[in-house]
């Protein structure tokens, strides 16, 4: 049993019986800028924005979370997502309490159904641990009653029969106790046409200790249950982090990772690529990069679109295709998450398609009914095309 964590004066005493127990790891979350002193570094502007807590999310940070931390280096990107900064009070002209319009969309407290055949359903207001750049924030940390009976949303999802997927969010779904969350997931397996069920949570990369063989258990009893997770530094994929997914892969939960561009955390195309073979390696598939959402207080962590559009250019082609994700935006006001990336058609025009590949070379493809279809096909198919056609030039034998 790995106990680095001992390194940690304020953790020096803590048994590895108790480190391992997620119960523990939430009682021992870092609430205070008081606890966060003893164990790293504070800049002065962490110290004012820890102290100041009316205004912006609460803080509270597992201990697991806090041992991956630089204790010296402010702008350790695990720190940067857990720790307050005062920018956080600042409020851009463009922000919104709630930049994806979940709430304009749900039928009934707690449940966003925005596409045709799936729904957002919202389990709880905790989590784990509170990220800086939470999109969701209006919602989080604190009681708001929103989520404190599912029964509408099952009678709800029973009544809609198009409905086919359900995504089990929060807050953090796995705050919930497995019998809870077992109990939830058989009220939706009791729907015959909900034929695909998945669980988002971040909690098993900011407090691994929850993915126990118990949850294990919940999951195998229901399957097959997906999960998306949250990552978005490589850093993130710590050695226990790694025993959390093996136990999840080898209980047959297909894992996928949801990472949020972040400025000064992971707006590098170096990194990204760094995080996306990380999560490979340890049968995590990279599923979306979300552009940051323009919700209150999380401005300085934004990046320009261009800066997405770059970190895809580096990924697609130049690593295994299973390491490159999706790029979306997420339509502010509702629209829904809209793909973004480089575009690979230069031109197309009257069934002629002129093409880049990754290296920026050029290459044309013709559709059926274009001009050059008239070529005979012995004329075309010899076999050894270096990808570049006819070079433009039609063949065209009478
Ligand atoms: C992201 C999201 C989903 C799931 O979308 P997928 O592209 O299928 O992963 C469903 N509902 C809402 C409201 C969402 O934001």
């Amino acid at each position: 049993m790995d106990d680095s964590y001992r390194r940690i004066p304020l953790w020096e005493n803590v048994s590895p019986e108790d480190w391992e127990d997620w119960h523990w790891q939430l009682r021992n979350r870092i609430y205070t800028a008081d606890q966060l002193r003893q164990v790293i570094r504070l800049t002065p502007e962490e110290e004012e924005a820890c102290s100041k807590k009316q205004g912006r999310l609460v803080m509270a940070i597992p201990p697991y979370w806090v041992s991956l931390m630089d204790p010296e280096d402010p702008r350790c990107p695990i720190r940067r997502q857990a720790v307050p900064l005062m920018e956080e009070f600042n409020i851009g002209p463009h922000d919104m309490r709630d930049p994806c319009g979940e709430d304009s969309d749900m039928p009934v407290p707690g449940l966003v159904h925005r596409y045709p055949d799936r729904v957002l359903f919202l389990v709880t207001e905790q989590c784990a641990m509170y990220c800086r750049h939470c999109t969701r924030r209006r919602l989080v940390g604190e009681n708001h009653g929103l989520m404190n009976s599912y029964e509408a949303t099952f009678e709800y999802l029973r009544n809609h029969k198009e409905v086919r997927d359900v995504l089990i969010s929060g807050g953090d779904p796995l705050m919930m106790t497995d019998v809870r969350l077992g109990q939830v997931l058989a009220r939706l397996r009791e729907i015959p046409h909900l034929e695909f069920i998945r669980i988002g949570s971040r909690t098993p990369v900011t407090m691994p200790q929850r993915v126990t063989p118990e949850f294990c258990e919940v999951l195998k009893k229901y399957k097959p249950i997906w999960m998306s997770l949250h990552f978005c530094h490589p850093k993130e994929v710590s050695p226990r982090l790694k025993t959390a997914m093996e136990m999840l892969a080898d209980s047959g939960v297909p894992l996928g990772s949801q990472t949020v561009l972040l400025h000064g955390v992971n707006d590098d195309p170096v990194v990204m690529k760094k995080l996306m073979h990380e999560l490979l390696k340890v049968r995590v598939r990279p599923y979306y990069i979300y552009q940051c959402d323009m919700a209150q207080g999380i401005t300085h962590f934004r990046t320009s679109v261009e800066a997405g559009i770059r970190i895809m250019e580096a990924l697609r082609g130049h690593t295994s295709g299973y390491a490159v994700p999706t790029y979306v935006i997420d339509g502010p006001g509702g629209g829904g998450k809209i793909p973004v990336g480089p575009s690979y058609v230069i031109s197309s025009k009257e069934g002629v398609v002129t093409l880049r590949n990754f290296e920026g070379k050029i290459y044309t493809y013709y559709e059926p009914g274009s001009v050059p279809e008239l070529v005979p096909a012995s004329a075309k198919s010899n076999g050894n095309g270096n990808g570049n056609g006819f070079h433009g030039v039609p063949l065209y034998v009478p």
